[in-house]
């Protein structure tokens, strides 16, 4: 199997992150790239580096000004007396109205859900080279490759169409999944990261041709909190085309392999022509986030279950933090899939 890296993504080293109120370390760190990079070559994996995209393959799931104001709002804040050096919201409109905002600060907070997205002059350059990772991770797959693994960071599971959040500005899932409809009418996405994959979700909720499905720590007390609940089952053309399966905290392998097996059933059932993977490792019992209890041999058994599909995948990295055992984590899951 190929997997894709590009080292520029590894210029975004976010610093600023907020834990129950309290500012500490964040945690989305450039190491974590090293750490799964390493576990791919040692696993026999062949790397290669994504072809330069430009903006169509993020054009085609996120909004224009979206896509202008990540680029240009690190420049645009530096030119504000005493901004800080990250761009960090100060003001979270819940709900949007059609208004949107002339000021440096305002289109902040439109566009940034949370302060765990701070954007820093590198920050545009490193999310667009990891959504070209996913790109060209799915050009291989459409190209005939059985499987292709994206190494992608900063993440993107957390990334709407016009929003960032939690650590992710370019939804790297959804743009491999949108080209790879270039090939086949469905296309589904299976998220098994430990929290729920609003952004995905929102992306393709009123579509039919794209069915998600995310396997998460319960939101009732976890991030994302405001989705990823089992009554959130898609609108309009999309109404029974998103399946949420959320977990009670400290679900072990066994659990989670339940939850699995109904969403493989449902995927099926869907009839995708491939399949995207938004590989999070942070279900892992030692991940720091500490949500659920998969064990490092449980995502080989993951992997396993997911291979019966049968399908074409690209596998997209999500979360999944450092901790001792991360390589292993990956390794476990690539070595079986
Ligand atoms: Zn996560």
């Amino acid at each position: 199997m190929k997997f894709v890296f590009s080292e520029s993504q590894k210029s975004h080293d976010p610093r600023f992150f907020l834990s129950s109120g309290a500012q500490r370390p964040n945690p989305e760190v450039p190491r974590r790239a090293d750490i799964l990079r390493r576990a791919a070559l040692d696993l026999g994996l062949e790397e290669v580096a994504p072809a330069e995209a430009g903006l169509a393959p993020v054009a085609a799931v996120h909004t224009p000004e979206y896509i202008h104001f990540l680029r240009h709002i690190h420049a645009r804040w530096q030119r504000i007396e005493g901004a800080s050096e990250e761009v960090i919201p100060n003001i979270h409109p819940d709900r949007r109205g059609g208004a949107y905002p002339a000021s440096a600060v305002g289109q902040a907070g439109y566009h940034m859900a949370d302060t765990s997205c701070p954007i820093s002059a590198q920050t545009f350059d490193a999310a667009l080279a990891s959504a070209h990772t996913a790109f060209h991770a799915a050009g291989l797959v459409l190209g005939g490759e059985r499987a292709a693994y994206a190494l992608c960071r900063p993440p993107g599971h957390h990334a709407f169409a016009d929003l960032a959040g939690g650590f992710c500005y370019f939804n790297n899932a959804g743009v491999a999944a949108q080209a790879l409809r270039s090939r086949h009418d469905r296309v589904a996405i299976l998220d098994v990261d430990l929290h729920h994959g609003n952004g995905t979700q929102g992306l393709f909720y009123r579509r039919r041709d794209v069915f998600t499905v995310s396997i998460h720590a319960d939101p009732v007390r976890f991030y994302p909190f405001f989705w990823g609940h089992a009554d959130e089952r898609g609108e309009g053309e999309g109404l029974g085309c998103n399946l949420n399966l959320p977990l009670p905290r400290k679900t072990g392998d066994d659990g989670f392999m339940a939850a699995l097996e109904q969403a493989l059933a449902r995927i099926d059932a869907f009839a995708p022509g491939a399949l995207v993977i938004a590989l999070g490792l942070d279900a892992f019992e030692g991940d720091p986030f500490g949500g659920l209890s998969v064990t490092t041999p449980g995502f080989a058994r993951m992997a396993g279950g997911i291979a019966q599909l049968g399908l074409p995948a690209v596998i997209v990295q999500e979360g999944g933090y450092v901790c001792d055992e991360l390589g292993a984590n990956l390794a476990s899951f690539l070595g079986a899939v």
